[in-house]
């Protein structure tokens, strides 16, 4: 692997940036790169990936990292950079294995909830914070949203304001019970530990008092996780159907209530604009193979490198990581200071979330199989990772409602659309 490599320096002025990567990156090259061509393979038993999995997020505690200090973390969720952080670990996660970085990201992602300012549900932290507390072993939450009839109009607040939620709360004393069906949620097939669960405790309303958003730990009767889904990529992420039968858990378990479960909500979807951040991740270790491939690699006694007509493609690729850092790191700013930029849960930070999810994701395909292009046959061989990589942005693409429901959210709020 190359010496030199412009993309691992700081991206932000924090003193603290190249330390962090400097952990995550020691990790990702002598604990993942080595094995991950084997992760294909292990999608179903996760073997070898949990291993990976545990040595970063328990054995390294990022698994605490957004609970208050009062509760043994580490307070991530009350500094003024969240997401700026959570972006440096997600690139140099990515760098190494995406999939491993949705492990990672589901560890924070359900909990913003309960534990991020200005919204700490210190009853809940109190309740929840000891399973994450410890350092041998990983510890998976997961966000339980993304329903049968579709997971777009459930992500799709502002429109449809919970009106195809099916999972029902219903209160029965001072206890609600869950029934429903879930689809997808990372770090599930049979991992998670503890589920946000998107609720409605109205069906068919489109008010959005009635969404619920209730935490449910996953050994409770009634919670089954079904067999992981065997996916084109991300291997390291798990994902199945969960069903929830008569669950019941205490009132309390309901992250704020009324109306608030909604507005936080939306937060936790335009925090899924750290996306970006996977992508650009993927997109420096593709850089890093092209790197040795045309260096090494010679045409008429040349590097490939030396070539105008490569050059000039080499070139587009790092122009394009350049671009789409600056803007993920930009929109990680925005997410950092609602003080400066507006609240979280805005329209305007939403459409701005997804439209640089949107960009970026596209934008870094594109790149990565313009990397393939310049690789030919060598790009689809497993032996060079980058058709890995290829593959897991194909999902980044896809996931957190796909490109359509990125257009909708942006269209709606820059251009006033009436109905979509
Ligand atoms: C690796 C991975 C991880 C995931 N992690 C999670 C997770 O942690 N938690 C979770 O709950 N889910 C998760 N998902 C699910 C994912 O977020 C959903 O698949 C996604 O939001 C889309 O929902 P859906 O598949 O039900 O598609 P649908 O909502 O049924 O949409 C189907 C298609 O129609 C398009 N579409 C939808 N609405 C419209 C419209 N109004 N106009 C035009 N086109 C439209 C969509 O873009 C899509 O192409 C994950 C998925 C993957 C692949």
């Amino acid at each position: 692997m190359i010496k030199r490599n412009p993309f691992s320096k700081k991206i932000t002025s924090s003193p603290v940036e190249p330390y962090v990567r400097k952990i995550v990156r020691d990790w990702a090259d002598n604990v993942v790169i080595p094995k991950r061509r084997l992760y294909d393979e292990d999608w179903a038993e996760h073997v070898i990936i949990e291993r990976a999995i545990t040595s970063l997020i328990a054995e390294k505690g990022f698994q605490k990292a957004l609970f208050p200090a009062e509760f043994g973390g580490w307070n991530l969720g009350q500094s003024d950079y969240p997401a700026t952080f959570a972006g440096w670990l997600l690139e140099e996660v990515s760098r190494a294995d995406a999939g491993i970085c949705m492990s990672l990201v589901l560890c924070f992602w359900p909990l913003v909830m309960i534990t991020v300012k200005p919204h700490v549900n210190r009853r809940l932290c109190a309740e929840f914070a000891p399973l994450f507390l410890t350092d041998k072993e990983s510890r998976f939450a997961a966000l339980a949203m993304t329903e049968p009839q579709g997971g777009c109009d459930i992500e799709n607040v502002d429109l449809l304001h919970g009106k195809t939620i099916k999972t029902t709360a219903v209160l029965d004393g001072d206890e609600w019970v869950i029934n429903g069906h879930k689809l997808w949620p990372s770090n599930t097939g049979g991992l998670a530990d503890l589920m946000g669960v998107v609720c409605t405790t109205n069906p068919g309303s489109d008010n959005d008092d009635d969404i619920a958003y209730i935490y449910v730990p996953s050994h409770l009767d009634g919670v089954t996780q079904g067999k992981p889904y065997e996916k084109a990529g991300m291997a390291a992420d798990k994902n199945s159907d969960i069903w929830f039968e008569d669950v019941r858990v205490p009132s309390w378990y309901r992250a704020w209530g009324p109306g608030l479960d909604a507005l936080y909500f939306r937060e936790v979807m335009a925090l899924g604009g750290l996306a970006c951040q996977v992508c650009t991740g993927v997109m420096m270790n593709v850089y890093e193979i092209l790197y040795d491939f045309c260096s090494e690699k010679t045409l008429n006694g040349r590097p490939l490198k030396e070539h105008d007509a490569i050059a000039a493609e080499l070139s587009e690729i790092v122009a394009a990581i350049e671009v789409c850092r600056a803007t993920a790191f930009r929109l990680a700013a925005i997410l950092d200071r609602p003080d400066r930029y507006g609240q979280r849960w805005s329209p305007e930070i939403i459409a701005k979330a997804r439209a640089n999810k949107m960009f970026v994701a596209d934008r870094c395909m594109e790149e990565c199989e313009r990397a393939m292009n310049i690789m030919g046959t060598y790009g689809a061989d497993r032996e060079w990772d980058v058709e890995k990589h290829w593959r897991d942005l194909k999902i980044v693409q896809l996931f957190e409602g796909g490109k359509q429901l990125c257009q909708m959210e942006s269209a709606r709020h820059f251009f006033d659309c009436a109905t979509l």
